[in-house]
């Protein structure tokens, strides 16, 4: 592992790099430092041998002066040669001086000519190797400026130095051994503290960071561990922080009442939240990048998105989808960004509600348009026809106005009904709630459809009256009850009868319930009796004066005070209509 490390190998390279130009550089100069040593050692054993030797030669005669100079250079190992002042050679130990050429010219022998020692180094050609040669003068037979030059090869360089670059040579592997082990050791301390960062960097990506990294020392990578846990500390605040936000912005997303879905540049969900869900049919987790033509059937919906991915513009429309029947729904759909290659985002807001409540408040505008219309019209033609004479038809004028008076009535009943609904509905707290007798609020009501009841012939019976104080206000509590008797009277038999019961309900209700022995009401209607302006017959209805508002009021009223009304029916035979309402 640390052998085939890049750390461990580049290590050894520039050691071996180094130990081998150090061999280099030092070959170079010891070679030279040994020629140079080895020529000065030669010299100076040559001159000391010509110092002896111009003593002995100083005295020697003439005629055995050759027999001499063999002699020395046996006994020296050199070659001795004895020059004459002017270059000629007297004797030589190696060769015959006849043969020999004037020597004047040489340099060691100028040399010594100027300083009375002169030393050259030249290549023999005869021997193939270098030669070291020394002069000295000295004065022969009473005359100076005689040579004796002594000469001796110089010995194999190389092999003195062989000796030495073996030497080396085991010094330098030596080394690289060395080398070796310490680098060894310190790649593969530096491949695991390089190790240990690597995992805590890579932890970082991954965000798997958990507790610090110690710098274990004081060099570069430990500066470098010190400034990746301090990065971390902070990568991690930030993480933190985003973390948080993301899953506050995912918890608004998520409670949101609004689908909201949004897909990536190519249509894939990357977030859609449990509204969408639900208006889409799915249940359970829904997979990140499923494609949307997985989730949503509806082309209408995919399209609006193709749309923006492609045009990077924001679009609304109203759309109805089939995985929601019977709702619609706004969808706006607008780019993530301006270049919208980071995807789309759609919104659905559920607006089934609110198209029926606009849907309830047209109907409204139309129905009570056409209730004004009637009377309206009744009123302007009787108006008209005693204007074009009937004033004199002493016969029909009094029933004309009579009917004029009606129609005026009831022109005046829908706008106090329509008014008194209006107050009710804008959702205004009653000016003070106060505690009202339920008892007291069925008296005044019993007065108000006495003479009716009367002119009908239907009784009115209070059976069972326990008396219950509730909270609201007591005249519109009046005006339940008086619709409530008023319509039981108004559709019931010529001797009819009307029975109401009051009895409390457990310790906080009381209930009261209106029976007729009328004409009842069909079981499909039942249901929507309590509309504005419904009504069973609608002929009959107008015929007593009705409204089609009075039921509405009486479930407003009921609703208000935090109670409940229901009715109960059997055709031809009557109808039980029913109060609950807490009590005070
Ligand atoms: P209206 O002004 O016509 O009485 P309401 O809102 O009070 O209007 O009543 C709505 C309709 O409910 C009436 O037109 C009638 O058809 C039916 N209805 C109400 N009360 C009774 C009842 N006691 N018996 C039979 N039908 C009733």
């Amino acid at each position: 592992m640390t052998l085939r490390s890049p750390i461990f190998r580049k290590l050894l390279w520039s050691a071996f790099l180094l130990i081998a130009a150090t061999l280099v550089v030092l070959d170079f100069y010891l070679t030279r430092y040994m020629a140079q040593r080895q020529r000065e050692n030669v010299e100076q054993r040559l001159a000391a041998q010509a110092r002896l030797l111009t003593y002995e030669a100083a005295g020697v005669p003439r005629p055995i002066l050759e027999p001499w100079a063999r002699d020395a250079g046996a006994r020296a190992e050199t070659r001795v040669t004895v020059i004459d002042p002017a270059g000629m050679v007297l004797a030589d130990s190696q060769h015959d001086p006849e043969t020999m050429e004037n020597h004047a010219s040489r340099p060691e022998i100028q040399a010594a000519h100027r300083g009375g020692q002169g030393a050259a180094i030249r290549h023999s050609a005869t021997l193939g190797r270098d030669l070291c040669y020394l002069a000295m003068t000295f004065a022969y037979d009473g005359k100076p400026g005689h040579i004796l030059r002594l000469a001796v090869p110089l010995e194999d360089v190389d092999a003195a130095i062989a000796a030495v670059r073996w030497r080396i040579l085991g010094a330098s592997l030596a080394a690289a051994l060395v080398a070796l082990i310490v680098a060894y050791f310190f790649s593969r301390s530096m491949t695991r503290r390089i190790s240990r960062l690597r995992a805590f960097a890579e932890g970082l990506v991954d965000a798997r960071i958990s507790g610090g990294l110690v710098a274990d020392a004081e060099d570069e990578l430990g500066a470098l561990a010190r400034s990746l846990d301090r990065m971390a500390t902070q990568l991690r605040e930030l993480v933190d922080r985003l973390s948080l936000e993301s899953a506050r912005r995912e918890a608004i997303l998520a409670s949101m009442v609004e689908g909201v879905l949004a897909v990536d540049n190519e249509l894939r969900v990357t977030f859609c939240n449990q509204s969408f869900a639900r208006v889409v049919g799915v249940s359970g987790e829904i997979p990140q990048r499923l494609p949307l033509l997985e989730l949503v059937r509806d082309p209408e919906l995919l399209d609006m998105l193709t749309h923006v991915l492609v045009s990077g513009q924001s679009i609304k429309r109203r759309l109805e989808l089939a995985s929601a029947v019977g709702r619609t729904f706004e969808v706006q759909a607008a780019p993530l960004s301006a270049s919208s290659h980071r995807g789309a985002i759609a919104i659905l807001y559920d607006i089934t509600d609110l198209e029926r409540l606009e849907r309830v408040r047209k109907d409204f505008v139309a129905n009570v348009s056409h209730e004004l219309r009637t009377p309206l019209t009744a009123i302007r033609g009787y108006a008209e026809t005693l204007l074009e004479g009937a004033l004199e038809d002493q016969e029909n004028n009094r029933r004309f106005l009579e009917i004029i008076k009606a129609h005026a009535i009831r022109l005046n009943n829908i706008a106090s009904d329509l008014l008194i609904l209006s107050e009710l509905e804008s959702g205004k707290p009653p000016a003070e709630p106060e505690r009202v007798s339920v008892r007291g609020a069925l008296e005044t009501a019993f007065h108000t459809v006495e003479s009716e009841a009367k002119l009908r012939g239907v009784a009115v019976h209070g059976d069972k009256l326990e008396d219950a104080e509730v909270t609201g206000d007591k005249v519109r509590l009046e005006q339940a009850l008086i619709n409530l008797l008023d319509n039981a009277v108004k559709f019931n038999r010529p001797g009819g009868e009307v029975h109401v019961d009051v009895v409390r309900v457990g310790d906080d209700q009381v209930r009261i319930a209106v029976t007729d022995s009328g004409i009842g009401i069909p079981s499909e209607d039942l249901s929507r009796i309590f509309e504005r302006f419904y009504r069973v017959d609608k002929a009959r209805s107008r015929e007593m004066g009705g409204t089609g508002l009075g039921l509405s009021i009486v479930k407003h009223v009921v609703e208000r005070m935090g109670g409940s009304v229901t009715a109960e029916s059997q055709l031809g035979r009557g109808s039980t209509f029913t109060v609950l309402l807490p009590r005070a």
